[in-house]
C-alpha cells in the first residue's frame, strides 16, 4: 500500500485498541487515544525504511537515508543467512527483516525502553520521530509539497506539546503500566502495532509479506503471507484509494468514539 493508506490504517489500528482498552475497564486518557494513534499512523510507515524511495528513507534528509542504506544491507545478510531451499536469490533487502513480527517487536521494545530509561529527551525523540512520519503519512500531498524544514518544525513543536499534555498526572503517561518507573512504557505498544498493520496492508497487496520469519513453512522461511491471489491488488490501485482508505477512515472515526468514552 501507498504511504497515507498504510497510515490511516495505523491510526484506525490504534483507535481500536483504545476502544477494547475502554470496553476491559482500562480506558485510555484522551492525550494517550490521540498520540497513540498519531505514533500508529507514523510507525505504520517505518517497515519501508529498507527501500530507498520510500516516504521514511526520504523523510529525515541524510540521516534517513543512510540509516536505510544501512537497515537495508543488514535485512539482505539476513535474508541470505536465514533462507531455506525454497527461498528464491534476491539482490536486496525490501520487504524482509524489516516486515517481519520480529522487527516490529525489537523496534517497539526498543522505543519502549529508550522512553523508559531515556527521561523526557527520549520520550521528545520518539515523538518527533513518529509526528514527522505521521505528517508524511496522513497528510501526504501537502506534505510532499512543503518543504522538509516545515515539515520537522510541525514534527518538533507538536513532539513539545504534546510531551507537556502527557505528562500531566492522569493524562495518560502512565496508561496500562501504573508503577513508578513505568512511565511512557506504553509507548512501544503503538510502534509494534503500527509495523504490523504496515505488514498486514503489504500483505493485501501482489507480493505479500513474510511477517511470519524465521518460522518455516514448507521449503520457506520468508514464505510471503497473504490471502488468495485473486483478493490481492496493486499498491496504489483504486481498491486501495477508493474502498480501503474510505473504511479506515470510518472504522478508526467510530473506534475513536469508542476509545473515549463517548458511546458509552
Ligand atoms: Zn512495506
Amino acid at each position: 500500500m501507498m504511504g497515507p493508506a498504510h497510515s490511516l490504517s495505523g491510526a484506525a489500528a490504534w483507535l481500536a485498541v483504545g476502544a477494547v482498552a475502554a470496553g476491559l475497564d482500562h480506558p485510555m486518557p484522551w492525550p494517550t487515544v490521540l498520540v497513540g494513534a498519531l505514533i500508529c499512523a507514523g510507525a505504520a510507515l517505518a517497515p519501508d525504511l529498507d527501500h530507498q524511495a520510500a516516504t521514511i528513507s526520504r523523510a529525515f534528509g541524510p540521516l534517513s537515508r543512510g540509516l536505510c542504506k544501512v537497515v537495508d544491507a543488514i535485512a539482505h545478510a539476513t535474508y541470505k543467512a536465514t533462507r531455506k531451499a525454497g527461498d528464491p536469490r534476491r539482490a536486496g533487502g525490501h520487504r524482509t527483516l524489516t516486515h517481519t513480527w520480529v522487527w516490529a517487536v525489537l523496534v517497539g521494545g526498543g522505543f519502549s525502553a529508550a522512553a523508559v530509561y531515556g527521561g523526557r529527551w527520549a520520550v521528545l525523540v520518539i515523538l518527533f520521530i513518529h509526528m514527522v512520519l505521521a505528517v508524511e503519512g496522513l497528510l501526504w500531498r501537502q506534505a510532499r509539497g512543503a518543504h522538509d524544514v516545515l515539515v520537522w518544525l510541525l514534527g518538533a513543536t507538536s513532539a513539545w506539546m504534546l510531551a507537556d499534555v502527557l505528562d500531566d498526572p492522569g493524562n495518560g503517561k502512565d496508561w496500562l503500566f501504573t508503577q513508578p518507573g513505568q512511565h511512557y512504557l506504553w509507548i512501544g505498544l503503538p510502534i509494534v502495532l503500527g509495523s504490523l498493520v504496515h505488514c498486514l496492508g503489504d500483505a493485501l497487496t501482489v507480493s505479500g509479506c513474510p511477517v511470519l520469519w524465521p518460522i518455516p513453512i514448507g521449503r520457506r522461511r520468508w514464505y510471503p503471507i497473504g490471502p488468495p491471489k485473486f483478493m490481492r491488488f496493486r499498491a496504489g490501485s483504486w481498491v486501495e484509494i477508493k474502498v480501503l482508505t474510505p473504511v479506515f477512515f470510518v472504522v478508526g472515526g467510530g473506534c475513536a468514539l469508542g476509545a473515549l468514552g463517548v458511546l458509552g
